[in-house]
């Protein structure tokens, strides 16, 4: 009699799925480690942050290559992000290379919006889907203080997404207390108004402790309490079910109309058992869990002659090393890496 085979979870052969059975269909890849605005929340103090040289960047041929090989390991969906992904030269043209991939079914972008007034009808003519945009603040001047940019070219960049018909347009808030959220300073109603006012959606994402220019436990704050709060409630059914989709947002519907409110809350309600994702860092770094410190470099591969198969083969490996639960250290001193060298 042969012996019991161990129970490994079914998978069509060269398809990305982990030791947790989930499916990796999700890459989201950073065009840059360079941002043109200075979020407190998303980058070290300046002293400790520097870019990399341009050299260690991927190439828009090596990303359309890596993505190539990832869509032949069943990856349907592609984000651009960064850094500030419109802050790289020519980024129509990867979008171009990218929107010509066969397999591709959702190809979108992250950005803060504020030079999508001049590339929206460019990046829309070269095959971008959609966008979502990073909008704290509805005030300009606290908007200038916690982000170093400007909100009315943030605003004009959400009217040139609509007209350049980059839909549905998402909109990203992340929440801190005392600055946007909490007693003081609340702008969540606001926010959720002038989302249904320009027919988005927006999402609350809880503030991630990583290594960055903010004090995590000064300013985090949860969507729970976040939703205790009368002007949300009085916007927001607070009492309906949570919908689920298979991103990590979880939303629910407005009162008035027939919009929902999205929540991502990586702090209070791990998403873990349902994440699809793998991260290509704009150096060529494979990550397959944000918080996990820990990366493949496919940059050397390709750059020490290797193989589609070579790329393939770290692929996978990637997939078998993704952590079942993302952990975050709330150390701030032991993370190597702020958002905008992961690309968020
Ligand atoms: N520059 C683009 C932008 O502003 O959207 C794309 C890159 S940015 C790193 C992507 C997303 O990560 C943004 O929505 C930003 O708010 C979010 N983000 C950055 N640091 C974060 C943190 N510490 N906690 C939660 N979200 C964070």
């Amino acid at each position: 009699m042969s012996p019991t085979p161990i129970a490994f979870y079914p998978r069509k052969p060269d398809q990305l799925q982990d030791r947790f059975g989930r499916k990796l269909t999700y890459l989201r890849i950073s065009v840059t480690d360079r941002c043109n605005m200075r979020c407190d929340y998303c980058r070290p103090a300046p002293d400790a942050y520097r870019a990399e040289s341009h050299a260690r960047i991927l190439r828009y041929e090596e990303i359309e290559r890596i993505v190539r090989v990832a869509v032949d390991l069943g990856v349907t969906k592609v984000r651009i992000t960064g850094g500030e992904p419109l802050v790289r030269r020519d980024l129509p043209r990867l979008v171009e290379r990218l929107a010509d991939i066969p397999g591709i079914t959702d190809l979108s972008m992250t950005t803060n919006a504020t030079l999508l007034g001049k590339y929206a009808h460019d990046l829309a003519s070269a095959g971008l889907g959609r966008v979502n945009i990073s909008i704290d603040s509805l005030n300009a001047l606290r908007f200038r203080r916690l982000t170093g940019g400007e909100l009315a070219s943030v605003l004009a960049g959400i009217e040139a997404a609509g007209s350049a018909g980059l839909f549905p347009i998402k909109l990203n808030t992340v929440l801190m207390r005392d600055i946007n959220a909490g007693d003081k300073h609340s702008e969540v109603a606001e926010l959720i108004d002038f989302a249904s006012n320009n027919a988005a959606t927006i999402r609350f994402i809880e503030l991630m402790p990583m290594k960055q220019g903010m004090d995590w436990h000064q300013h985090y704050i949860s969507i729970d309490e976040v939703l205790q709060r009368g002007d949300v409630r009085a916007r927001v059914d607070v009492d309906a079910a949570l919908e689920t989709g298979n991103t990590a947002a979880r939303y629910l519907p407005l009162r008035h109309g027939s919009g929902v409110v999205g929540f991502i809350m990586p702090m209070s309600a791990r998403f873990c058992e349902g994440c699809n994702r793998l991260r290509l860092t704009a150096d060529g770094g494979l990550r397959s869990c944000l918080p996990a410190d820990h990366q493949l470099n496919l940059r050397d591969v390709i750059r020490s002659g290797g193989s589609d198969d070579d790329i393939r083969t770290l692929f996978l490996r990637s997939a078998m090393i993704k952590p079942e639960i993302g952990l975050y250290d709330f150390d701030a001193d032991s993370k190597k890496r702020s958002m905008i060298h992961i690309g968020g």
